[in-house]
């Protein structure tokens, strides 16, 4: 399968058929899940600094909301597409439900590359954006949040738009904002952390020591840089990351045999989890190939960067080696590269799990915000861990249980959860 928007629909409709006949959904059932219930397609001005006006276009789509309101992020991606936030907002229904918090799934995309557009001209567009979209956000209807390329400064300037259209304080309708401006704590480290958690419940399950392990990652935005921090802190030695240059944007694979150092190569980073690449050599990192970091001689990949990262042109070179794949991105893997993970025996958690971290703790934002009340980052952490390792666990026991790979238990528990709920409201 290739590499475009549609293929990537399409391997996440597919992954849903495979499931929805396990589970012997019926025909309309399976219609029903298998696009998003709503879709806003829109164009959004934006005065540029240069006195040019620029279109970008934007999307929103609410995939279901029978378990609660839509929610998901927003992405600023220069290759983003209809289908691209189809499939993302689809892989949120089922990350909501497989960590059984009370939310649907939506997404959000615009095609653009803020690595190219001054402060201003973003938050332009971050306000563009959601006079196209206020009446069909809210607390109560669909919650956005940062993604790919978006930050708690993109969430701010969209929450105070709202704010301003609709003349009140909604802390609760944006979630991903910064500590202290209503946002909760631990929330920029939560995906990463959660990606972690993940990995230790496995571990846990498998008799493994995390100290004997080794890592290669893709990727050193927030998910892929708080991911390689607590995997470090643990005791794992990671052998390479892989991500953009912040001078060329292409990217590269940065290695250290003897360990890569999270805390070094974030000193070397940009907002967006670019690395300099000269600074990287003048550390001592080896400076490869982007696609070399898949084929490290290590036990444990995680990619943690876009979709469609690991597919049938890629899969073979995965060294024989690798235990263990954490899906820290979302979609990450096509069904051939899947099913060629599941023939060498390697157990990979998948992206609708591993990645629910910040999710949930956007949840956790969201009560908190309901309250008015903040909690300590210990608390959230706490939290969110037993969450994560409850979801791990229930995952691992039904494959055990049923033979099934840990992606067909994971979306066969969220897919019962989601049907359940549309039948109890007579959707279905
Ligand atoms: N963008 C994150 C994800 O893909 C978080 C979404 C949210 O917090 O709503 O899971």
């Amino acid at each position: 399968m290739g590499k475009t928007g549609a293929d990537f629909l399409k391997n996440a409709q597919a992954q849903f058929d495979k499931v929805a006949d396990f589970l012997k959904l019926n025909e309309g059932t399976k219609d029903l899940l298998r696009t998003p219930m709503k879709e806003l397609h829109f164009n959004i001005p934006v005065k540029m600094d240069n006195g040019t006006t620029q279109v970008f276009k934007g999307f929103r789509m609410r995939h279901n909301d029978s378990r609660g309101p839509g929610k998901g992020g927003i992405r600023f991606a220069p290759d983003e597409t209809a289908d691209t936030v189809r499939a993302l907002s689809m892989g949120m229904t089922w990350k909501c439900a497989v960590v059984d918090i009370p939310l649907g799934g939506g997404k959000g995309g615009v095609v653009c590359d803020p690595r190219i557009m001054s402060l201003s001209e973003q938050e332009r567009l971050c306000r563009g954006y959601i006079r196209a979209v206020y009446k069909e956000i809210g607390h109560e209807i669909d919650i956005p949040a940062p993604d790919v390329m978006t930050n708690g400064q993109h969430m701010m300037w969209m929450l105070d738009e709202y704010e301003t259209i609709t003349g009140a304080r909604y802390p609760g309708v944006i979630t991903g904002k910064p500590a202290g401006f209503g946002g909760s704590l631990g929330r920029t480290e939560a995906t990463g952390y959660g990606v972690i958690y993940t990995l230790k419940a496995l571990l846990k399950a498998e008799g493994v020591d995390i100290k004997k392990t080794t890592a290669s990652i893709q990727g050193f935005g927030k998910v892929a840089e708080y991911a390689a921090r607590m995997y470090h802190d643990l005791g794992g030695k990671i052998i390479a990351v892989s991500c953009w240059d912040n001078t060329d944007k292409k990217a590269y694979t940065f290695r250290k045999t003897a360990g890569c150092l999270p805390s070094e190569l974030a000193s070397i980073s940009d907002a967006f989890g670019s690395i300099d690449k000269t600074k990287a050599k003048g550390l001592g990192y080896e400076v490869l190939d982007g696609a070399e970091w898949l084929t490290q001689e290590v036990t444990i990949l995680i990619p943690a960067a876009l979709e469609n990262q690991i597919t049938s042109a890629n899969v073979e070179g995965i060294s024989k080696k690798v235990k263990y794949i954490l899906e820290g991105a979302n979609g990450p893997t096509t069904a051939e590269a899947d099913a060629v993970y599941n023939a060498r025996g390697i157990k990979a958690v998948p992206d609708i799990l591993c990645s629910a971290g910040g999710v949930t703790c956007s949840y956790f934002e969201q009560v908190q915000n309901n309250t008015n009340y903040y909690w300590g980052k210990e608390e959230v952490f706490e939290k969110l861990e037993y969450i994560m390792t409850k979801a791990f666990e229930s995952m691992y026991a039904f494959a055990k249980d049923k033979s099934l790979t840990l992606r067909d238990a994971a979306y066969a528990i969220s897919v019962t959860r989601v049907v359940e709920s549309m039948k109890k409201r007579g959707w279905i």
